[in-house]
Parts: structure tokens; sequence; C-alpha cells
């Protein structure tokens, strides 16, 4: 017997080459994963559940995939948006007072904020505290989660002048994969692979080039992918050609990275060849059309990236100077962007987004055979959203249907009204099930407030370039 039956809804499956639309459809889910999906009449006659959920005006989806984030920023969120060197100017001075309880404060508001506009499967870079794949395992959502390597001294790049290359420290390299291969053997497919890995060497400039290699080896030998931050700014190409006379691509082809186990980053500052290189070699795409926009105004190559036949997935990245986790923006300025950027409006169309925040995204993380779409046999994480708010409305089936491209360029994720992770209700009736979310809001703002109190009594800051701003009365 289903434990449960969706019956009367708009369906968008994802499956085949398009948004596989299904009209007053119906999905059984049961044991965790999806039964049976289908017409509502047929559905009706084939399958007995346990519980049957009307879902009339209701479209329901594969769960959204945010590929890539730094959650736990969450908790300095708005700090460094709107100026240059946003890493170093605005991030930095708040970064170095983040204690593991404000790095856990952020990550859960992070996670709250994704699960209510519908994401499902949250792709976290950090350096693994204790108690981070917790936030993620008993939220009770999917998770590819890289504890992040480097061997960069541990006082990070403070009192160099930029152009200086970074100092590498071996023994920190080595701690920092020691510490993340702990993680990755003690969460790797945990909670019947709800929590999932990967190896995080964080660019390729940022660790020795044996230990870069080293990373790729120890991943290959888990069967898992490396997920690494490349070609992701001007800083990191500058570095790459002082140390070893390359750019980025070249040098990874020539070290033999470029392949299927490298899920790439940004790719910010790769050309177009650039970009159809990495994407023959079968290597995947992070794109993070918000962040990237915001802190560096750029747009990156994730047209040109698919056109190669590359499989590319969206990532919120960071709420510092991205601001949100919510794959819908992701999905909308991603369209806009490129058709902005190539004069083109018909430039990455509203379906094609779709597919890369649900099943591109999960083909880019190796997971398409288990996420991604709305089939038989697959785990259910499926989302549904209200379509009877007056911004998608109406909802129209011909001549033209509206559905899609209203979702798109319209939502903006308060629509989506339960969420369900491996057949369980993480959030039903816009209630998160799995968490308390008041006291992680309070908390959230408690521990927001400390690291911008030890920010604020700190006189090296007082030259930020915000700061200024805000005495401008900008702010
Ligand atoms: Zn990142």
């Amino acid at each position: 017997m289903a434990d449960y039956l969706f019956e009367n809804a708009h369906l968008l499956t994802m499956s085949g080459d398009g948004v596989g639309y299904v009209r007053n459809g119906a999905i059984a889910v049961e044991n965790g994963r999806i039964k049976a999906v289908g017409a509502t009449s047929d559905l009706k006659q084939s399958v007995v559940a346990k519980e049957t959920i009307d879902a009339r005006n209701m479209c329901i989806m594969p769960g959204l995939i945010d590929g890539h984030m730094h959650a736990s920023y969450a908790v300095v969120r708005g700090v460094a948006q709107d100026i240059w060197n946003w890493m170093q100017a605005g991030l930095a001075p708040y970064h170095k007072y983040m204690t593991p309880a404000a790095f856990l404060a952020g990550t859960r508001c992070a996670v709250v904020e994704g699960i209510k506009a519908g994401t499902t499967l949250f792709g976290d870079y950090a350096w693994p505290v204790d108690g981070w794949g917790d936030v993620f395992a008993s939220a009770g959502v999917r998770a590819v989660l890289t504890a992040r390597i480097n061997s960069l001294p541990a006082q990070g790049m403070a009192g160099l002048k930029i152009g200086d290359l970074y100092p590498f420290d071996e023994a920190r390299g080595k701690e920092t994969i020691d510490q993340a291969t702990a993680f990755i053997d003690n969460w790797n497919r945990a909670y019947d692979g709800r929590i999932n890995v990967m190896y995080g060497p964080q660019g390729p400039d940022m660790i020795g080039l044996d230990q870069f290699m080293e990373c790729k080896k120890m991943a290959a030998d888990r069967g898992l992918m490396v997920h690494v931050h490349t070609a992701q700014g001007d800083r990191e190409i500058d570095q790459m050609v002082k140390r070893y006379g390359e750019r980025t691509p070249a040098f990874l082809q020539e070290i033999g990275y470029l392949d299927e186990q490298l899920l790439a980053v940004h790719l910010t500052e790769a050309t177009d060849e650039e970009t159809e290189l990495i994407a023959k070699s079968g290597a995947k795409m992070a794109l993070c059309s918000g962040s990237i926009g915001i802190i560096d105004g750029i747009v990156p190559p994730a047209h040109v990236f698919r056109q190669a036949g590359g499989s590319v997935c969206l990532g919120s990245d960071q709420a510092a100077g991205n601001n949100c986790h919510n794959i819908w923006n992701e999905m909308k300025l991603t369209s806009l962007f490129n058709k902005i950027k190539y004069k083109d409006p018909t430039t990455l169309p509203a379906w094609e987004v779709l597919r890369m925040g649900t099943i591109e995204g999960a083909k880019a993380l190796g997971l398409d055979d288990e996420i991604g779409s709305l089939e038989v046999g697959k785990k259910a994480d499926l989302i549904c959203l209200d379509v009877t708010e007056a911004n998608v409305l109406p909802i129209l089936d011909g001549p033209i249907r509206t559905l899609v491209p209203n979702l798109i360029f319209a939502a903006t994720g308060r629509e989506v009204v339960h969420s369900m992770i491996d057949g369980k209700f993480v959030m039903r009736d816009r209630i998160i099930n799995t968490l308390d979310e008041q006291a992680i809001r309070e908390n959230v703002q408690i521990q927001g407030e400390i690291v911008a109190n030890n920010v604020a009594a700190d006189p090296v800051q007082r030259s930020m370039k915000l700061l200024e701003a805000m005495e401008a009365g900008n702010l």
C-alpha cells in the first residue's frame, strides 16, 4: 500500500527532454520512493494509499537543487554587496569573527530559507565544524556536503600584498585533507544516501600541486567527485599564471584534472574557448548567477557550457553578497542575465533553467539516477506549489501553456506549500516539521549581532567602504 497519493495536480515531471507536463496528474509515494506517476484517473484505479492528498490547484514538481552554497554566511547576510573586492573588503572582516555558534546559526537559517523556497538538496561547502553534518541530517533534507581543503596559512591572507603569491603551508594542507577525509568517511551515503559528500580542494591556486592531486585520487578511490572553485576570479588566474605559467583551464587539462569527476564552480574568468574545453571533458559546472552578478558584475559562461553539451547545476553561493538562498531567484536571473548578455530573448528559456534547477542539476552532481525528476523508482523529493497565488495566475492550458513561464519569471518561493524529501514531509502547509523555525530565526539574529559587534570593535575595520556608504546615508 502506498503511503501517499497526490491527485488532481499539474505535474512537471521533468522526465524526457522537456518539462514532462501531465494535466490532472497524480503521484504515489511508498517507502520513500515514487511508486507510480500518471493521470489521476489511472492512479485512482491502480493505487491504494494510506493518505490521499487533493492537490487541485497545485503544481507538483521535483524539489529544487542548490548545488553550491556556503550556507554559514547567512549569519552575515548583506554585509558584502555593491563593492569591489567583496571578499577582502566586505566578507573577510566578518568571517574573522565567525565562531562555530555563528557558523551553525547561519547554516540553519539558510536551510530554513531554502526549504521554504522549495530547495530539497543543499550542496553546502564549508569547514567541517562539529555539528555541520547534523544540521542537514536532522532537518531531513538531502545534502551534498563538501569539506573545504586548502593549504593557505591558518591566519588566511592577512598581511599579504595584493598580487603576492600565496604561501603554501603543507602541514596545514595535510590537516585540512585529514579533517575532510574523516568527515567524508563518516558521512558518505549516510542516512540511506540522503547525505552525500565530495572532496573539496578549494581552488587550484589555494593548495600545492601534490596535495591537489592527492585529493583527486582520494576522491576517485571512494567513487566521489571533486568540487573545485575554477577560474573563479582574476585573483586566481593571476596566481596560476605566476606560479605555473598557465591559466587555470589549460593547467587543469595538463595535470589530468578535467574529466567527469570534476564539479567546476563559477568559471567566472573562463573564456568561451576555455569553457568549451571544460564542458567537453565531461566535467560539470556549478553556476551562481545571483552571487557572481552581485559580487563581480559578471555573467558566468553557462550558456556556452550547455551548448558544448555540459551539465550545469545552479547554486545560491553565499548570502553575505548574494543575499538569498532561493533557486527561483537563480533560475530567473540565469535566464535574464544570459538574454541580456547575448541580446537574444531566446537564450536560456524558462523550461531550460527549470531543468537546471532540477534534472540537469541532479546530473551535474551525479545523482540523476535517484532524484531530479518524478519517475517511478526515484526517491520522492518533491514540492507542491499553490498556483492560485495572484503572481502566477492565470494558469492557462492553451493555446499557450503558461505554467512554466509564470513560475520561472514570477514565482518567489512562497508558493511552495509542501516539501517532501525521501518520501517524508519536511514541510507541510508551510510549517517545517523537522526543526524549530522560530528558534533558528531568533538565534541567527543574536549570532549575527555578536559577529557585527566584534567587527565594530576592531579598529582595523574602520575603513570599510560600506561603512562610508552608511555614513553618507546610503544604507
Ligand atoms: Zn563557493
